[in-house]
């Protein structure tokens, strides 16, 4: 699986697809992440990874994490490149997927590595060489040129947008395709951090084909830190409004039951409270919808509320554990087997060397035994190692998890979305939440939630700031 919003689109036929999978005994695995955080489920995995990694009581690192910081340090030895994890390949470069020798059974070993796309290619050079290096061009600019060009763009049949511009110029970005790879950037274990600090990157230069030079690169980073002052993308994901912008399925999140419109960010200048309203009200004037503002605290305080109430409770926490499990066992089944595949070749080897032992006692030549019996030691040695290395990582496996872990997650909700930043707090929300409507005239508000079976809440909200609950 390399691209999860596709397949996760729609949550609903997530859900089930998955579940019709491993009925079927097939698992489903995000390459470029562990956690699927498009799900109640990953939201957990998430929280409770992190609350792990803030006591200090979770040393467990996951076995695809650590193979994949491996991977990517280790060099094809025949282009010379660098082997990439899952995933698509960024704008620009086609992943290519090359045989490698053979595993102990005789699969063949298949890694990844980042080939040139030309047309692409062409692109980016165009981008970053042309119109940023050299005609310094703004990313609106930048978008204009590239669409009136007609160019390829990373999402397919779709124009540029500012957001693709930006995100192309983001330094990592920019080196990357200067042949540069960076590795282990995310942060999984700071709650409120997405990525670590720079620094802590693990960087590999000639990772694969540059599409531009590393003095190109910098100037195109040293064009962007010049602008640096002015940048005001990117702000709207910043912003502590939450409940603007889209659902999970891409449509609109706070609607007005009146007008249809969606619900705007509004502060008003003479009162210290924020609000949000209906968005005709707000730019059109009290002539195209009615004029009633709704506190931002109190309906984001609501949210939180009644998502404690509906999926906080023991049943939902159950049924939340005992698909993490499912998921959790599968990690722990995967070692016990190894370790059993382990002991068994020690075994056999052991017996090997007591054979060979009891042949020379027979008369079986000496110095042709001596040999063997090397190789033979060799190979204990080297097994003994890699059991005992999978003991320590099995003894800080994932502990599974109990209704209460969760329930007490819930108790804690606040405190947790408190510290996290704007950014994750509204991906957490649309993970519970998939609608919110507010009728004007009645002041009621509605919240349509992801809980199974469909759950609806509603409020009524009073001006003076007197609330009253159904
Ligand atoms: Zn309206």
């Amino acid at each position: 699986m390399d691209d999860p919003l596709r397949f996760f689109r729609d949550r609903y036929l997530a859900v089930e697809t998955k579940a019709e999978l491993r009925r079927a005994g097939v698992r489903v695995v995000i390459v470029s992440n562990p956690y699927d955080t498009t799900t109640i489920q990953g939201v957990w995995m998430e929280a409770v990874d992190e609350a792990r990694a803030q006591t200090g009581s979770m040393e467990t690192s996951f076995a695809t994490f650590r193979g994949m910081e491996e991977n990517a340090m280790k060099t094809d030895p025949e282009t010379g490149w660098c082997y990439k994890n899952g995933g698509r390949a960024p704008f620009g470069y086609k992943a290519i997927r090359v045989v490698r020798g053979q595993d102990k059974r005789g699969r063949d070993l298949i890694k990844t590595l980042w080939d040139i796309d030309p047309e692409e290619a062409e692109v980016v050079r165009f981008l970053y060489v042309e119109c940023r290096a050299e005609r310094r061009l703004s990313y609106k600019a930048t978008r204009e040129v590239l669409n009136e060009a007609g160019m390829l763009s990373p999402t397919p049949g779709r124009p540029w947008s500012i957001s693709t511009v930006c995100d192309m110029m983001r330094e990592d970005r920019v080196l990357q395709c200067a042949g540069v790879y960076f590795w282990s950037k995310e942060d999984h274990r700071t709650s409120g951090r997405r990525f670590k600090p720079k620094d802590e990157w693990i960087r590999v230069d000639n990772a694969h084909p540059a599409i531009i030079t590393m003095e190109e690169a910098k100037n195109v980073i040293a064009v962007k830190q010049a602008r640096k002052t002015n940048q005001r993308w990117g702000q709207s994901e910043r912003s502590d409004w939450l409940l603007t912008g889209k659902n999970i399925f891409g449509d609109d999140f706070f609607v007005c039951l009146a007008c249809g419109a969606r619900m705007s960010n509004y502060h008003p200048t003479r009162r210290n409270r924020r609000c949000y309203l209906c968005g005709s009200a707000r730019y059109r004037g009290k002539d195209a919808c009615v004029h009633k503002p709704v506190d931002k605290n109190w309906v984001e305080a609501f949210l939180l509320e009644r998502i404690k109430e509906t999926f906080g409770t023991r049943e939902a926490a159950e049924k939340i554990v005992k698909n993490l499990n499912e998921a959790l066992s599968d990690e722990i089944a995967i070692w016990a087997k190894a370790k059993e595949q382990l002991m068994k070749t020690l075994q056999y080897n052991q017996l090997k060397i007591s054979n060979l032992v009891r042949a020379v006692s027979e008369g079986f030549d000496v110095a042709t035994a001596k040999e063997e019996l090397v190789r033979l030691q060799d190979e204990k040695a080297d097994l003994e190692k890699k059991l005992n290395e999978l003991e320590v990582e099995s003894r800080s496996e994932p502990r599974l998890l109990t209704p209460d872990d969760i329930l007490l997650m819930y108790q804690r909700l606040e405190d947790a979305f408190t510290n996290q930043p704007n950014k994750d707090k509204k991906k957490m929300l649309r993970c519970f939440v998939r609608r919110l409507e507010f009728d004007p005239k009645s002041d009621t508000l509605t919240v349509y939630l992801f809980a199974e079976p469909a759950s609806t809440t509603t409020a009524v909200w009073f001006s003076g700031g007197a609330r009253d609950e159904t």
